[in-house]
């Protein structure tokens, strides 16, 4: 039997269409919600995502701003920059785009942010929030893994859930969603022992690792719902043939276009043991950005309301 597959970019689709009939709303009140983008330094796939959140704030007819600084950057330029998005009424949400240049502070960079203004939800602030439980600025990959798991009317009460990865911005955050909403939640990493049998437990399976299909049939409860957050890219032949099952297919996709994007679960085993997936790309990634949308728009909501 094959798995049923949980399309981001139709959920995207869903969520753009609600998100733009608030923008109208607002626009009849005499608000525009604001976006600041921040790029430092010419990381190409940063520059690809930055670019797909500008034309996402155009074609819902927000206002955005993309702020390009050289990789070079000194912390105090960038702690400066963000002091002065801060205090400027029109941006309601700014976002520093990461992996930030080595010399930069990057725990003191995002703690600049006011919490306001915290669209993508990293400030100390909104992170405790979150853990409490309180409404605040949420992460948007988490979020948006929720509204994949919401809107495709998957059991979150009850369930096992089993979240491989422990960071800040995904594997933490999505955790404490999960248990907000009454999953029993389990948190793997990289020192977890017989992780294969432990993830296997789920009833919902997050892998948000970062190593190209570690998640093979074996991990996998059958039935199960596996959301992949992993984006990986392969680079050479190699690389594709130790992902790919039958790579044949991606590695006419690696000839093509140099480079071939796997997620964190692997495509072929995941389509025949789990019960519904999300693939890769067009899963988890497109919903980040629209709940990016979403933030600015509570930002800005929340915001100007209290002024
Ligand atoms: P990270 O590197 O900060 O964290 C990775 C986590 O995986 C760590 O907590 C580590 O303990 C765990 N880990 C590493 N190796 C492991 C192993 N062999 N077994 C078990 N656990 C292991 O990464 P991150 O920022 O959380 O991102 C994870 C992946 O998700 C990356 O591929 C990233 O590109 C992708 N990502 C995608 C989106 C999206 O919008 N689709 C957003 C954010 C991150």
């Amino acid at each position: 039997m094959s798995a049923r597959i949980l399309d981001g970019n139709r959920i995207r689709d869903e969520i753009r269409l609600e998100l733009r009939r608030e923008v109208e709303k607002m626009a009849a009140g005499g608000i525009r919600p604001g976006l600041a983008a921040v790029l430092v330094g010419e990381n190409p796939a940063s520059q690809i995502y930055v670019r797909s959140k500008v034309k996402m704030c155009e074609s819902l007819g927000l206002y955005s701003e993309k702020i390009e600084l050289p990789a070079s950057t000194p912390t105090a330029e960038l702690l400066d920059l963000v002091q002065r998005l801060n205090q400027r009424d029109a941006i309601d949400g700014i976002l520093v785009q990461l992996p930030l240049p080595p010399q930069i502070d990057t725990r003191r960079v995002l703690q600049a942010v006011d919490p306001d203004k915290d669209v993508d939800g990293f400030h100390p602030l909104n992170a405790g929030k979150l853990m409490s439980g309180q409404a605040a600025l949420a992460p948007c990959t988490p979020a948006g893994i929720m509204q994949i798991l919401d809107r495709s009317r998957v059991p979150i009460a009850g369930a096992r859930a089993a979240v491989i990865g422990r960071s800040d911005i995904v594997g933490k955050p999505v955790a404490l969603m999960l248990l907000h909403r009454h999953a029993t939640v389990t948190i793997c990493h990289s020192r977890t022992v017989n992780l294969a049998a432990v993830a296997r437990e789920a009833d919902i399976l997050i892998a948000a690792i970062g190593r190209p299909a570690l998640v093979t049939a074996d991990f996998i409860k059958p039935g199960a719902t596996v959301i992949d957050v992993g984006m990986n890219r392969l680079t050479t032949e190699e690389e594709v043939r130790r992902a790919f099952h039958h790579p044949e297919k991606a590695l006419q996709d690696l000839a093509a276009k140099g480079s071939v994007l796997v997620g964190d679960v692997q495509p072929d085993d995941v389509r025949e043991v789990a019960g519904a997936f999300t693939p890769v790309p067009g899963g988890v990634g497109p919903l980040t950005i629209a709940m990016l949308m979403a933030n600015t728009i509570q930002a800005a909501r929340t915001r100007r309301g209290k002024n």
